[in-house]
């Protein structure tokens, strides 16, 4: 690091567990850019003043993650559209008089898929969850065009908020006994766990996989050296799986471009979040 080095970094509380400091300052090493990429573990409480201090101090790019990226979003002196429709930033991008907001989680998922030949024009998507980042996720796939977006949530009215601010008439809500429903199952393309259930005890109710199509793609957004039980279950009945690796290296190198106008050498990130989870 020199004096010359520009300062970019993750607010989060918890972030010590965050994998985006190796996958950006890699990032950054090869694309040649003189840039350090740092955790910041800040509690909601002092969200609005380290804001403050980070921009006065000359940081040049934020990420924030859980549980901030709402709170964020309001501390913004402008928000892009992908952020204002969902009310949620991931990405701070530096402007003279503060913080710019959007939000690339919703379509890192979107090229994630694409990665997996995916494309979700016209296609019947099931996501479980109504949180922060099915709120992202949803409004992406309102605007790459699906044919049917069904929210379910352990909350349904939740759900129902989210689907009623998609503004779309083929957006429904549910609540979780949807997954057992076979009629709804067969006709889906793509089913994304949002939910932040985990390995342990609090489970998603079973999905009926007998009664989905061969062709289904499962996505979850947790991603970890195990899979989750969502899918794990998935991988048993056969259907095609993937985690939600491909979808945080996809919002990180859209907001490497965000901060650098540069392409991301999303190779290398990938090579360096691979490293970083089989170390962690
Ligand atoms: P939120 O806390 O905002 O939302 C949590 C969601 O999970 C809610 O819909 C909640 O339902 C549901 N939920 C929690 N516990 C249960 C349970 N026991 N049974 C059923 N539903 C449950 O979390 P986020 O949206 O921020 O994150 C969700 C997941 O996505 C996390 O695992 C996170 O790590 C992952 N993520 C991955 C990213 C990536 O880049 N791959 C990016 C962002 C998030 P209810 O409304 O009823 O409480």
């Amino acid at each position: 690091m020199r004096g010359t080095t520009r300062v970019y970094g993750i607010l989060g509380d918890p972030v010590s567990h965050s994998l985006s400091p190796a996958m950006q300052n890699a990032a950054f090493a090869a694309a040649g850019i003189d840039g350090a990429y740092v955790p910041f573990p800040v509690a909601a409480s002092g969200l609005a003043a380290t804001l403050a201090g980070l921009h006065a101090a000359g940081v040049a790019g934020l990420n924030v993650t859980v549980p901030h990226k709402e709170a964020a979003a309001r501390l913004c002196v402008s928000l892009r559209p992908r952020a204002r429709a969902c009310g949620a930033a991931n990405t701070l991008i530096r402007s003279p008089k503060g913080w710019v907001g959007d939000n690339t989680d919703g379509a890192g998922l979107l090229a994630a898929l694409a990665e997996q030949r995916f494309a979700p024009r016209g296609k019947n998507v099931l996501l479980i969850g109504a949180g922060g980042s099915a709120r992202s996720v949803a409004h992406a796939f309102a605007r790459a065009g699906v044919a049917l977006l069904l929210v379910a949530n352990r909350t349904p009215e939740r759900a129902a908020e989210l689907a009623a601010g998609l503004r779309r008439r083929d957006a429904y809500a549910a609540d979780l006994r949807v997954l057992a429903n076979p009629d709804v199952l067969a006709g889906l393309d793509l089913i994304v766990n949002s939910t932040s259930t985990t390995l342990g005890g609090d489970a998603l109710p079973a999905i009926d996989y007998a009664a989905t199509s061969p062709t289904l793609l499962c996505c979850d957004l947790m991603y970890g050296k195990k899979p989750s039980r969502f899918l794990a279950q998935a991988r048993r009945a056969g259907r095609r799986t993937m985690d939600g690796s491909g979808m945080l290296l996809h919002q990180g190198a859209l907001a490497f471009t965000l901060w650098t106008g540069k392409k991301a050498p999303v190779a290398v990130m990938r090579r360096a979040l691979r490293k970083a989870t089989t170390a962690g």
